[in-house]
């Protein structure tokens, strides 16, 4: 490939919205042969909506606005949901004291004094007793592809919000665009294996859940040492160690500016098509050294 070639090819892709940094990463685009992609913001929409409201001994609408005390000052994309429906019903947000996040598991906080939780059903589980009925109504959201954020309240469940995050728009054409071109793509998330296995099913893909930031990257190194080049695909803060051991890191959409500094490419359009795209830019710009 001649310099004016790759030039040409960063020039005509930035005006798509496909940022690349430099010709070396848009030579390495067109070698990689596995796609890590992160569920929440890039194979999904990315904005989740409660679903479903489970209560145990109190309302619904005091559920709602217990998890809404506790998600006041977050901006994760479970609270976001949690928010809007409570703003939506007019239910109460009362201040909560003490609230505390813990990344990959939810957030703590007391009202009136109660110790509340808030978070994924695994933390949840592990920190108080569920009956059959409650275990199985987890279940079935999580088959309906479903990521259930369990309230307790003291050492007792007080209720389950279901929330679903729709899959983006060309995310099944993306990824069949993918593996025409001999990619092979992979779901990579935080969420709960069920939930992430229905929506991986939806769109044909393998999907590995219930990941912390270092398990990605480890899954990266994996998929790396399987043989071919990785590009890993994310939008959050959470992706910035396993965006930097991929081969080419890809941040996707309205990232955050973490995720932009750690990615060798950007695809601002948020569509997962771009990635396909970019792949096929790659190798136009360097066919002539194939
Ligand atoms: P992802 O890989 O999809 O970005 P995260 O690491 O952000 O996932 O979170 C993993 C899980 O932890 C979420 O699916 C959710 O169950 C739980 N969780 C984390 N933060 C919160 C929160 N603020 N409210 C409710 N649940 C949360
Ligand atoms: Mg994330």
């Amino acid at each position: 490939s001649t310099p004016a070639a790759i030039a040409a090819a960063l020039s005509a892709g930035a005006r798509h919205g496909l940022l690349v940094k430099g010709g070396a990463v848009l030579e390495t685009l067109g070698t990689i042969r596995h796609a890590a992609l992160d569920k929440t913001g890039t194979l999904t929409e990315g904005k989740p909506r409660v679903t479903d409201l489970v209560a145990v001994g109190r309302s619904e609408r005091q559920v709602l606005s217990m998890a809404a005390a506790l998600e006041t000052g977050s901006n994760h994309p479970l609270a976001l949901a949690i928010l809007s429906r409570a703003k939506a019903e007019g239910a109460p947000v009362p201040p909560a004291a003490g609230v505390t996040a813990l990344a990959g598991e939810g957030v703590f906080g007391r009202l009136g004094g109660e110790p509340l939780f808030l978070g994924s059903a695994r933390a949840a589980a592990a920190r108080a007793a569920f009956s059959e009925a409650l275990r199985a109504n987890v279940e079935t959201f999580e088959q309906d592809g479903k990521t259930v954020a369990v309230l307790l309240a003291g050492d007792a469940v007080a209720g389950l919000i279901a929330m679903r995050d729709e899959p983006r728009p060309d995310a099944k054409a993306g990824l069949r665009a993918l593996e025409a071109a001999g990619v092979a793509p992979v779901m990579l998330t935080g969420d709960n294996p069920r939930t992430a296995a229905a929506i991986a099913a939806d769109l044909g893909i393998p999907a590995r859940g219930g990941l912390l930031p270092e398990d990605k990257q480890r899954i990266v190194r994996e998929l790396q040492a399987s043989g071919g080049a990785v590009a890993k695909i994310g939008d959050g803060i959470n992706d910035a160690p396993a965006l930097a051991a991929a081969d080419v890191g890809i941040a996707m959409g309205g990232g955050t500016d973490v995720a932009l500094e750690t990615a060798d490419a950007a695809v601002l359009h948020g569509r997962v098509m771009d990635v396909a795209r970019l792949v096929a830019l790659s190798r136009a710009a360097t066919a002539n050294i194939r």
